[in-house]
C-alpha cells in the first residue's frame, strides 16, 4: 500500500485526473438520461397546469352556484329569472351583450366580480355568460364559457354550469361539472 504504484492503482480519483474528461459513451448516457427525465417530466407538467386550471374553473363553478342558491333562499325560493330579459335581447344580443341578467342580478350583492372560466386546452379564458331560457334552446356551441338557465318554468330553472362538450383530464363531460 506504501508503493506510488499501488496508491495511483486504488485510488479513484488518480484514476480520474489521468481520463481528463468524459468519455463518449458516458456523454450518451447523460444525455440519454436528461433526455428520458425530460420526456416524463414536461408532459406531466402540461398535465399539471391543465388539472389546477380545470380545478379552479370548477371552484369558480361552485362560488356561481353557492351564489345563487343564496338569492334562491333570500328571493322566497325563486332563481334570478331571465325570461323577459332574454326575449328583449334574443336572438343575437343573447350573445354579445357585455353585462347579462345573471352577472346584474349576483354582482356585487352575491359575487364580489364576476369568475373566469377556463377549461384549456380546448376554450380560452373567458367571463362570458351565455344565458338561455331553457335547456332545450341549448344548441351543439361548443363554447367554453358559462351558461345559465333562467326560464322558471324550465325543469333547469337556475342551473349553471360549463358549456363544453369537451371532456376533462379524467375523461368526463366538462358540460357534467
Ligand atoms: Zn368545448
Amino acid at each position: 500500500m506504501n508503493n506510488k504504484k499501488d496508491t495511483k492503482k486504488n485510488c479513484p480519483s488518480a484514476n480520474w485526473r489521468i481520463k481528463a474528461g468524459f468519455t463518449l459513451i458516458e456523454l450518451m448516457i447523460v444525455v440519454t438520461v436528461i433526455g428520458i427525465l425530460s420526456a416524463i417530466a414536461i408532459p406531466k407538467f402540461i398535465n399539471m397546469t391543465r388539472k389546477s386550471t380545470e380545478a379552479a374553473t370548477k371552484g369558480n363553478l361552485a362560488t356561481l352556484r353557492s351564489a345563487i342558491s343564496i338569492y334562491y333562499s333570500e328571493n322566497e325560493g325563486t332563481y334570478p329569472a331571465n325570461t323577459e330579459s332574454a326575449k328583449a335581447m334574443e336572438p343575437t344580443a343573447l350573445y354579445t351583450a357585455n353585462i347579462t341578467y345573471l352577472q346584474n342580478t349576483l354582482i356585487p350583492k352575491y359575487v364580489n366580480r364576476w369568475p373566469v372560466c377556463h377549461v384549456p386546452p380546448h376554450h380560452n379564458k373567458t367571463d362570458t355568460v351565455d344565458e338561455y331560457s331553457t335547456f332545450a334552446q341549448l344548441d351543439v356551441t361548443c363554447d367554453g364559457e358559462w351558461a345559465y338557465i333562467g326560464n322558471g318554468d324550465d325543469t333547469k330553472f337556475g342551473h349553471i354550469f360549463v358549456e363544453c362538450w369537451h371532456k376533462d383530464i379524467n375523461d368526463s363531460y366538462i358540460s357534467g361539472w
